[in-house]
């Protein structure tokens, strides 16, 4: 597996290796788990050369704390990239990402007003200006991102539509008591640690009676069971249409997802499920 810092040896690589290949890309901010093997193992499965970058992008994060303590084990990172058949990765500093000051501002269609764009003001803009800059970089022909973060993955397949990059959404590993493994898991205290199964748990349930009840009672149940134990504090139960993300207020006979998002003391949990397919 080759690591490069700069774009410039980045590409000199692809050219070289992968000229004639499908190139498979996995952006992360490392940290890895499971679920971002899980990531590299389908890119193995559907291109030919896969590239995988590590970098904590500072533009996305709306709290300088939850930056400063986001988890970095890069080590272990590269061992685990290795493993799952990693061909290159790509380790940036700031400058060489941020090396110009090209807007890659789109309009999202009201996509990145919801949800994790409410309560995390500027966050979708970190993310599609770093997406677009990494497209831009490795020029993937397909990229892999996972359903955990499912407004993400909308949001980048929205912005694909017009780039020429297939995107390759990956469904959620979760640990053996249902929790959505997520980089910040590190960072959970044993005791909410142990209790944060109640947050799929929940959603299981929501899956197995929406439609008995309407769809506040549903948001209000599922708020119920996870701050019953009087240690999370919920941010927002959301059931949204899965295409549009536009909130509903009655059943539909259309993809619907349900979505939350957590605080378990510091942390801040999101997950979701696919309510009707
Ligand atoms: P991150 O490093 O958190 O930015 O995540 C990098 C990629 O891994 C994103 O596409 C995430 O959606 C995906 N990912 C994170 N956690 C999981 C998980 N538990 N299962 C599947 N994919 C995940």
């Amino acid at each position: 597996m080759i690591v490069v810092k700069t774009r410039a040896e980045l590409q000199e690589r692809l050219n070289e290796a992968a000229a004639k290949s499908v190139i498979g890309f996995v952006p992360t901010m490392g940290a890895l788990h499971s679920g971002h093997c899980s990531l590299i193992d389908f890119a193995v499965e559907n291109a030919d050369y896969i590239v995988a970058s590590i970098f904590v992008n500072p533009t996305q994060f709306n709290d300088a704390n939850d930056l400063k303590n986001y988890p970095r084990t890069i080590e272990n990172d590269l061992k685990y990239l290795e493993q799952h058949g990693c061909d290159l990765v790509y380790i940036p500093d700031v400058e060489d990402v941020y090396h110009d000051k090209r807007s890659f501002f789109v309009d999202l269609n009201g996509l990145d007003t919801v949800m994790e764009g409410e309560f995390r003001p500027g966050h979708f803009d970190g993310v599609v200006d770093v997406v677009s800059r990494l497209f831009d970089i490795v020029k993937p022909d397909k990229a892999f991102f996972g359903e955990k973060d499912f407004q993400q993955l909308s949001i980048i397949k929205y912005i694909a539509e017009s780039l020429d990059v297939e995107i390759i959404g990956c469904p959620t590993v979760r640990e053996s008591d249902g929790l959505a493994m997520s980089s910040r898991n590190m960072l959970l205290e044993e005791n909410y640690r142990k209790q944060a199964f109640v947050i799929y748990k929940s959603l299981i349930w929501a899956k197995k009676n929406y439609r008995k009840i309407t769809v506040n009672d549903l948001k209000k149940e599922i708020e119920n069971r996870i701050t019953k134990s009087g240690k999370f504090i919920v941010e927002y139960v959301n059931i949204v249409e899965s295409d549009t993300l536009v909130s509903i207020d009655e059943w539909k006979d259309k993809n619907i997802n349900c979505c939350v998002a957590v605080y378990a003391g510091k942390v801040r949990l999101i997950d979701n499920i696919k309510l009707n397919y």
